[in-house]
Parts: C-alpha cells; sequence; structure tokens
C-alpha cells in the first residue's frame, strides 16, 4: 500500500493553526529585521490542516510494529514495555526546558538525579564509579577500552589485543578495533561457553583485557566466568562485562562478583527507554576503585549538599560527549528504579528467566534448541529442520509478521545456523507468551502443509518483502532531490 508524502497532502492556503489577523504592516515587519535574516524564497513546507497532520501521522505510526501494539521478541535488545510514566516524568517542562550550560546552582534537582542513578547502578552491579556520558552501548565499550588502554599506559605496558568469544555482539570487536586493540576470537564450547583451553592458548602478556557478555549471547550463563577472570587477571588484563542486556542479573548477581573491572549497561534496554529507532539511548558504564580517575571528565560530585561538576581530573581519558550524556534517558531510568524499589528489580529478572524458559520448553519439540544448558533471559533456536523442509528462518520471521507479532532477532549469534533469538522480557503476560509459542507451532505446521504461503509471507502487511540489500545500500529518503 502506497502512502502519500505529508508534502502531497499539501493545498494551497491551508493552515493547522487558526491566528489572529496580523495587525502589523509587512512592511514594517520586513524593516525590522536584518535583511540577512529574512528568506528570499519561500520556504517549501506542506500546508495542511490540523486533521490531516494528526491523522497522516497516526495512520505511520500503525504501519511500524512497536512494543506498544503487540509481542516484540527480539532477542539481544529487551524490547519490554516501558510504562508511560516514565515519559510523563521525562516531558515535564521543569526538566526539558533546562539547558545543560546553566549555572550548576541552577540545576541541582537535575545533578542530583545523574548523582542517585550513578549510586543505583553502584549499588546493581557492585562497581564503584558510574559514568553516565556514554550515548549507547557501543559508545560505552569504547569508552570502556579507552580505559583499559589508559590503565596499562600509566602502567607502561602497551598491550597489544582484547579477547573476545565468538559468541559476541558485533559491536564489540568494533570498539575494539576504534579503541586501538586487535580483536582476538576465543571460540566455544559444543554447549556455547568459552572454551577455557582455547582462551589458554591466546592468553599472553600482550593481552590487555577480555570482553564478555554474560549471560552470553546464546542466553547462558558463562558458569566459567571467575575462573576466566582469573587467567585474564593473572596477565594483569582487565575484564570488561558487556552488560547490554542485564535483564537476567537485576538484584541478583552482581559484575563486580564475577570479577569483572569494568561494566557497561543500556538503559534503552534493561532500564525501560523507548528505543530500536536509533535513539536516544545511554550506555553507561561503572569501573572498580583503580579505574575511577580514567573516567570521562566532568564527574558529578557531592559537596556540603551541593552537586558540582568536576572538570579537574588530570588522569581522565577526558570528554567523549559533549554536555553529559542523554538526561531524557538517565531520568526515566530514574524514575524505573524508583517505581520498582530493590524487590521490584530482582522480580523483573526473575520473570524475564521464566519467560525464555517456558517459551524454550513449550517450543524444544519442534524447533531445535542450540543448547543443553538451562537459558536465562533468552533462548535461541535453530531453524535448521525447517530449513530442511524448505522454510529458511528468514522465512519464518516474515510469516509471524502476518500474525501481528515481531519476529525475533534472526542469523544471530553468528555461531548457531538459521539462528532464531527470543528474548520476551518480564512484561509479558502468560496469554502473549502462549500467543505466541501456538502461532510459532502453526507456522511449524504451515511449513509441512503450506509452504508456499511461508515463502511469500508476509502478506498482511503494508509492505510485503522488501529489497533488503537496495534499501541499505540505495538508501533514498529524500523528497526534494527527486
Ligand atoms: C545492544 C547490544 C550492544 C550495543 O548497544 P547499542 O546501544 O546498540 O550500541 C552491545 N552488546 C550487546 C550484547 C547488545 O545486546
Amino acid at each position: 500500500m502506497q502512502r502519500k508524502l505529508i508534502f502531497e497532502h499539501s493545498k494551497e492556503g491551508k493552515m493547522g493553526t487558526t491566528l489572529p489577523k496580523c495587525d502589523v504592516p509587512e512592511q514594517k515587519i520586513t524593516n525590522l529585521i536584518p535583511k540577512t535574516f529574512l528568506r528570499e524564497i519561500r520556504n517549501n513546507l506542506p500546508q495542511v490542516s490540523e486533521p490531516e497532520i494528526v491523522r497522516h501521522y497516526t495512520g505511520l505510526s500503525t504501519l511500524n510494529h512497536h512494543v506498544d501494539k503487540d509481542f516484540y521478541p527480539l532477542g539481544s535488545c529487551t524490547m519490554k514495555y516501558n510504562p508511560k510514566i516514565n515519559e510523563a516524568v521525562a516531558g515535564n517542562g521543569q526538566f526539558t526546558e533546562i539547558h545543560p550550560a546553566q549555572l550548576s546552582e541552577t540545576t541541582q534537582g537535575s545533578l542530583q538525579i545523574f548523582y542517585e542513578v550513578e549510586k543505583y547502578l553502584c549499588e546493581i552491579t557492585g562497581m564503584n564509579a558510574f559514568t553516565l556520558h556514554p550515548t549507547a552501548g557501543s559508545h560505552g565499550e569504547l569508552t570502556g577500552v579507552m580505559i583499559i588502554r589508559k590503565y596499562h599506559k600509566s602502567k607502561g605496558n602497551e598491550k597489544k589485543y582484547i579477547l573476545i568469544p565468538d559468541s559476541a555482539h558485533g559491536t564489540n570487536p568494533a570498539s575494539v578495533m576504534i579503541g586501538g586493540y586487535k580483536a582476538i576470537k576465543v571460540n566455544s564450547t559444543e554447549d556455547g561457553l568459552v572454551d577455557i583451553d582455547d582462551l589458554k592458548l591466546k592468553l599472553n602478556d600482550e593481552v590487555a583485557g577480555f570482553m564478555l557478555t554474560n549471560p552470553n549471547t546464546l542466553g547462558i550463563f558463562e558458569e566459567n566466568v571467575l575462573e576466566i577472570s582469573k587467567l585474564i587477571h593473572s596477565v594483569d588484563g582487565l575484564m570488561y562485562m558487556d552488560g547490554a542486556n542485564m535483564n537476567a542479573l537485576l538484584g541478583i548477581v552482581k559484575t563486580v562478583n564475577m570479577g569483572f573491572d569494568i561494566t557497561h549497561l543500556n538503559l534503552h534496554k534493561t532500564f525501560s527507554t523507548p528505543h530500536g529507532g536509533g535513539g536516544p539511548g545511554s550506555g553507561p558504564i561503572g569501573v572498580t576503585e583503580k579505574l575511577k580517575k580514567f573516567l570521562p571528565t566532568p564527574t558529578i560530585i557531592k559537596k556540603d549538599d551541593k552537586y558540582k561538576l568536576e572538570y579537574n581530573l588530570p588522569d581522565s581519558i577526558g570528554r567523549i560527549h559533549s554536555y553529559f550524556g542523554n538526561f531524557n534517558v538517565v531520568l526515566k531510568t530514574f524514575v524505573y528504579l524508583k517505581m520498582l524499589g530493590e524487590n521490584g528489580l530482582k522480580e523483573v529478572s526473575k520473570n524475564a528467566i521464566i519467560n525464555a524458559n517456558y517459551i524454550r520448553k513449550s517450543l524444544m519439540n519442534n524447533f531445535q534448541i542450540c543448547s543443553p544448558k538451562i537459558p536465562m533471559h533468552e533462548c535461541v533456536f535453530s531453524g535448521d529442520i525447517q530449513k530442511g523442509k524448505g522454510a529458511k528462518t528468514l522465512d519464518i520471521a516474515k510469516r509471524l509478521l502476518d500474525y501481528g507479532m515481531h519476529a525475533p532477532t534472526i542469523y544471530f549469534p553468528l555461531i548457531v545456523s538459521e539462528a532464531l533469538m527470543i528474548e520476551p522480557t518480564e512484561t509479558e503476560s502468560k496469554e502473549t507468551l502462549d500467543r505466541f509459542i501456538e502461532i510459532m507451532l502453526k507456522i511449524d505446521e504451515e511449513i509441512n502443509t503450506n509452504l508456499d504461503i511461508i515463502k511469500n509471507a508476509p502478506q498482511n502487511t503494508p509492505n510485503s518483502r522488501l529489497d533488503e540489500a537496495t534499501a541499505s545500500r540505495n538508501l533514498d529518503v529524500n523528497y526534494f532531490m527527486k
């Protein structure tokens, strides 16, 4: 279905507002404004009425899938339902109308929120100090790698490598490279855990650190994490925790107790900010005591009951962002944490784990599980059986859209062939999970009885299959250039 652009709704003279007639002669206005600020040609804005605008954008909003519409089990993305109270607070004018360049005496409340969120994140992870500056998980990773570099430099060591398991998120090796290290891949065992023997083989004095996601991207808890930490620390390497998805650990395990020296968190995943459209996000990192002095500048300090920004940090890696990070995401995290409290957070993780295991158990007779280990907050299947019958994982994902559900993450992690990575999160009811399971089983049945409908899916969506390669290689979103 082709939708009109807002420009194509335009009719000369239509207006979205009713203003009183201007009682200042136009000549007078143009005389008042310096000529350099006056437009010479009219800007070509669409001219539409208020209902036309509202219907146009409301219409567009219903074309896309979103978590307020239905289930969104995108693995490694934690698409939980985001409570509306977060938005209500974040939209409050007292917050939206302040400017980061204001004197800190006038922004004490906001600085207090930064300060307290840092403290909460320290409590959750056991880290000693946090910075809220990074604006994405990958940005946090890069900040962490810069800190690893500075730590080794400060001891006069030039190390070369950072080890990364082959199950890692793609941003891990990218951040390591940009941070000036070479990434070395560590293999996984059959069960999907870090292969300790392979790790030992690749470990030497040139290793600056190890970047680990735990639970890993197969959803499995790295049960040898203490041994891994010990090995890495034995060559004075630092343990970096990719905690983008902390949904299985809240209130249950602190990353410091697993031996990590640095932890990043994705506030826009675990701590409930709507995401997926490219931002805004927030990827704070926390560090242990010995790395605190390297954190980006400025930090927030509390002195005599006043909050202040501290810029005088001689060992800091410096600035990594203008101002202090994405305040509105931090604010939503603050509201989210306050609403849940300590017990609430623990419930989040318990329910996230139960939901993922419920799906795994309900589908494992039909879809091949990728590891015999009990997963945490997400479960990964291989679509190999279905592929053998002619339906690739991509086809299954497309067919799910016909049933009004978002597809899981597919073809990731890379070490599982035809991977389907399902993360239901804690916010979904048993009824929703049952409906998803029923649809998955129905699709599996359709593969036997009506393969065509799977291969041609989706048919119930505004667009059927897109040419994804062309769409990303020849991206053209500019109306005026045509
Ligand atoms: C999402 C994710 C990241 C990257 O976070 P961004 O905010 O998208 O940069 C890194 N690691 C893991 C495991 C993730 O799930």
